[in-house]
């Protein structure tokens, strides 16, 4: 009984073989595990490791660059809310941009919204789109309305050749900033999304989590308070595969009609679930909308300061 003597061993047994373990800097010392059952697509892009799984409880997991980016399971949660969130707030949007979100779960969301005319989406990575095409139809099913235009490109080249006052809304699904991301959360990025929304419109970006990038979250508050003179809110939701378990999102408009994102003016939660070609909304609804904006005090401090 003396530890003086020898180390006391490590639970070998955290290490599992045929789990997946997701380790990155991004979350150092810690890293949440699935249980793979079978795999069933690995590839190299041109710009990210590309892998899919059949996960025991989750069902089928995409990992980019080592980092879960969905899983069918709890999906829902994160492309209702980034959708929804924007979307429910305005009224009337027709013209919708997604950077990112090549999946298509975006897309499935927004085409919920009748009164939306034109979806553009800008996806830099093509495999990322035939992947989900062929493994997660339930998601890409976003890409088969015929509203959506899809360009295979970098959102910030995108952004920059889109003429002033385009869209109602924009939806930055992205992925981490450490990869092909990363200009996607810097100030001149916003300055482009701000110029292409119409007076009054909207942007919804990914942004991190609270629990694990608070200062990644005030950068790019602090930078959404420079460029956007309407409103700049910070809400956030759980995604249980998701490190840390929740995930935030930037919700700001520009200067013009006022947007009160805390309290939605064009539900959806009516009209979505008569809709017999659609599948109900599973996670959304206003109740959630309006407290997705309440925070915890470490973060509203913070977040109130920028
Ligand atoms: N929809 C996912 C979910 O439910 O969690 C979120 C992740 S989505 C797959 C993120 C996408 O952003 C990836 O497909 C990635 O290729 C894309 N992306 C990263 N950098 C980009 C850039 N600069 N321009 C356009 N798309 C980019």
């Amino acid at each position: 009984g003396n530890n003086d003597d020898k180390e006391l061993p490590i639970y070998e047994s955290s290490v599992i073989p045929g789990w997946f373990s997701e380790i990155s800097p991004m979350w150092p010392g810690e890293a949440h595990s699935l249980k793979v059952e079978k795999m069933l697509f690995q590839g190299k892009s041109d710009y990210q490791d590309v892998m899919v799984f059949q996960s025991s409880t989750y069902g089928k997991v995409l990992v980019l660059d080592g980092v879960i980016q969905l899983t069918e399971r709890d999906e829902c949660a994160y492309q209702e809310m980034i959708t929804h969130l924007p979307l429910c707030s305005i009224l009337n949007p027709k013209k919708v941009l997604v950077i990112g979100g090549g999946d298509g779960g975006v897309l499935r969301e927004v085409s919920r919204h009748s009164s939306v005319e034109r979806i553009d989406i800008c996806e830099i990575d093509k495999m990322v789109v035939d992947v989900s095409k062929e493994f997660f139809p339930h998601i890409a099913v976003g890409y088969e309305d015929p509203r959506v235009t899809l360009n295979i490109g970098d959102g910030v080249a995108f952004l920059k050749a889109v003429p002033e006052e385009t869209y109602d809304a924009i939806i930055v699904d992205s992925s981490d900033p450490i990869g092909p991301a990363q200009e996607l959360f810097e100030k001149p990025f916003f300055e482009s999304v701000a110029k292409a929304l119409r007076p009054g419109g909207v942007v919804c970006t990914q942004a991190e989590s609270i629990w694990l990038h608070m200062q990644i979250i005030e950068d790019i508050v602090a930078n959404c308070r420079q460029v956007f003179k309407g409103s700049v809110n910070y809400a956030w939701t759980t995604v249980p595969t998701y490190p840390s378990g929740v995930i935030g999102f930037m919700l700001c408009s520009t200067e013009g009609p006022h947007v009160d994102f805390k309290h939605p003016v064009n539900p959806i939660d009516a009209t979505c679930c008569h809709n017999k070609e659609k599948q109900p909304l599973k996670f959304y609804n206003s109740e959630i909308h309006s407290a997705a904006f309440c925070l915890p005090s470490f973060a509203k401090r913070v977040i109130d300061s920028k």
